[in-house]
């Protein structure tokens, strides 16, 4: 199945142009690291892609039907860059809350806070978590009902290492069980081992995609691929 379909889409904020004509897809099972710097348009095309916003030209499909249809939005999962949570609740109340309004099954919940590592501080306060560990629970929320479709925003900062590497291993093991998965990152280096194909925007235009070592044989490529912190 494909996850999206994005078909010469094309979007304008007013009268600026912020994406210009971009064809990209993700199927299923699949990796995909959206990079760029600040402004490039990762984040406009995400919101296309939930459907918030339509295109200026061009056609966005996901999981084979409309983006931002209610039928299609229960099967994405979404971690925005900043995630901010009830500072009085529990992760495992506020997890609770989006498991009831997503119509997931509450049985889910202790589950995917094991799964991110949050299985002994899931009873208290969100007030008490680290960034990391808002992190982790905002992923627990964008893994709620089992999404086809995972699109995660900069999902490691604020993590250490140790948490950075499960995590990676946890989007493999979602990635093999059939899961299409968009990582955003301004950086190339320490996402490039986890990704099966990258996709460039510069100014809003796609500037390449592909696997990494078709990229790098791209005799343009060399200065983009190190798109350091
Ligand atoms: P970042 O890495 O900083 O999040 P990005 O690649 O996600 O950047 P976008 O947030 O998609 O980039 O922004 C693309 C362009 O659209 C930028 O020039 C930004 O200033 C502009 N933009 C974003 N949101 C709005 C808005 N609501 N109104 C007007 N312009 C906007």
């Amino acid at each position: 199945m494909s996850c999206f379909r994005l078909e010469n889409v094309s979007f304008r904020y007013d009268k600026k142009p912020v994406l210009k004509g971009i064809d990209l897809r993700l199927e299923s099972g699949e990796i995909l690291g959206l990079f760029g710097h600040n402004g490039a348009g990762k984040t406009t095309s995400i919101k296309l892609i939930l459907g918030l916003m339509q295109p200026t030209q061009g056609t966005v499909s996901v999981l084979d039907g409309h983006a931002g249809d209610p039928e299609v939005a229960q099967f994405i999962g979404y971690l925005p860059e900043n995630v901010m949570f009830y500072p009085q609740l529990t992760g495992r109340e506020i997890l609770s809350h989006f498991a009831r309004l997503k119509g997931a099954s509450p049985g889910q919940v202790p589950e995917l806070l094991s799964q991110v590592g949050l299985a002994d501080a899931m009873d208290a306060r969100t007030k008490t978590y680290s960034k990391g560990m808002r992190q982790r629970l905002g992923l627990a929320q964008a893994l709620l009902g089992k999404p086809k479709l995972l699109m995660l925003d900069e999902p490691t900062v604020g993590l250490d290492p140790v948490a950075t590497a499960d995590l990676y291993r946890l989007l493999r093991k979602l990635r093999d069980e059939g899961t299409g998965i968009v990582l955003c990152s301004h950086v190339l280096p320490g996402v490039e081992p986890y990704i099966d194909r990258a996709a460039i925007l510069t100014d809003g235009a796609l500037q390449a995609v592909g696997d990494l070592s078709a990229l790098r044989r791209q005799a343009n490529m060399p200065v983009t691929l190190s798109l350091d912190p």
